[in-house]
């Protein structure tokens, strides 16, 4: 028993059942607080760590919306949960094509962890590390989050005949769900018994933030997740632990706990930004030329690992919010 599991069981002897957010937030900030768990000995493996394409491309995307920001000298490039710092960098070394763009960008790293800031520092060098998106100063910004949304606490709601009750984490031989209070459930989809309604309050404070932000300043954020483009019923709280699944509620901290993310509920959250369509990456990689990138490299393997429906090609979306000036971003018309 590690001594997060000691805590979390501590408490809810003395209080009772704790909210899944309270739970996976502590579970997710102790996993990423002090170790590297990315690539094929870590637990699970992202875009950019299959291959530099993924944040050329993104870093493509940027340079065009840079441009329709109107070239301006300074540009914040932000991005949330940066991991290895991979996708920046490979981005900033596909920015250096366009120096006028390259100059211009001032980049900003939205981090918590210790461990993965200092992994940052030795690929990026001396760049600005925030806490959260309120910390970030004024001006035109550009903000990426791959794979951050699905790593932030969620609730979930389990339909009863009596109507909506949480689901509390309880704490006997094992970390188990027991139903909590009826709650009234506004704006949840439809449900059968039993369906289970997951809210992700934090992803949503985040869209939130970049509706506040970008009624104040222009810009525009790519948010890159897996997860399902219309807000549905699911349980889809899911732990990996080298590759492999195991059991949701196992070893607090010790494995990778992530959700997947409703980006209709996002959308809604970040009004009055504009949204985009939620396109799937596969799409959205492919209209901005990876095909033809793919060629060139040599790496049609890992670009149909990113685009092909049965690997992250479907499963994986993309959302763009931006401020109202902009219009017809790359890679989301038709
Ligand atoms: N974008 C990277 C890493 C994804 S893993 C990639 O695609 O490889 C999630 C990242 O979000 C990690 O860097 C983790 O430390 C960070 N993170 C998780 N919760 C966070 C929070 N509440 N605030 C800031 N960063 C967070």
């Amino acid at each position: 028993m590690t001594a997060l599991a000691d805590r979390l069981r501590g408490r809810i002897q003395e209080n009772g059942p704790m909210r899944l957010s309270q739970y996976m937030g502590e579970a997710v900030s102790h996993y990423y607080a002090g170790r590297d768990p990315f690539g094929r000995r870590g637990d699970f493996i992202t875009a950019p760590e299959i291959s530099q394409m993924f944040g050329e491309i993104i870093g493509l995307w940027a340079a065009i919306v840079w441009q329709m920001l109107g070239s301006p000298q300074r540009l914040l490039l932000v991005e949330l949960g940066p991991g290895r710092g991979t996708l920046m960098a490979d981005l900033l070394r596909a920015a250096a094509t366009l120096p006028g763009f390259r100059q211009a960008i001032e980049v900003h790293l939205v981090e918590t962890s210790p461990a993965l800031r200092q992994i940052q520092r030795d690929k990026l060098g001396a760049v600005t590390w925030l806490d959260n998106l309120d910390q970030l100063p004024d001006g035109p910004a550009i903000i990426i989050a791959n794979e951050f949304i699905d790593a932030l606490p969620i609730d979930q709601f389990i339909y009863r005949a009596d109507g909506w009750h949480e689901r509390l984490v309880a704490a006997g031989d094992e970390f188990h769900f027991v139903d909590g209070a009826k709650v009234e459930g506004a704006g949840f989809p439809a449900a059968e018994l039993g369906g289970i309604f997951e809210v992700n309050d934090a992803g949503r404070a985040v869209a939130a933030a970049l509706g506040r932000r970008f009624a104040k300043h222009p810009g525009a954020a790519l948010l890159i997740d897996y997860g399902h483009a219309l807000s549905a019923c699911g349980d889809t709280l899911q732990a990996l632990g080298n590759h492999q699944s195991v059991p949701a509620l196992s070893s607090p901290g010790e494995v990778d706990l992530t959700a997947h993310v409703d980006f209709q509920a996002l959308a809604e959250a970040a009004r009055p930004a504009m949204a985009s369509p939620v396109i799937t990456q596969g799409n959205f990689l492919r209209r901005l030329g990876i095909e033809v990138r793919a060629g060139r490299l040599g790496a049609e393997e890992d670009c149909r690992r990113l685009i092909n429906p049965r690997g992250m090609g479907n499963l994986f979306k993309v959302l763009a919010l931006s401020s109202a000036r902009l219009a017809d971003l790359p890679g989301f018309s038709l």
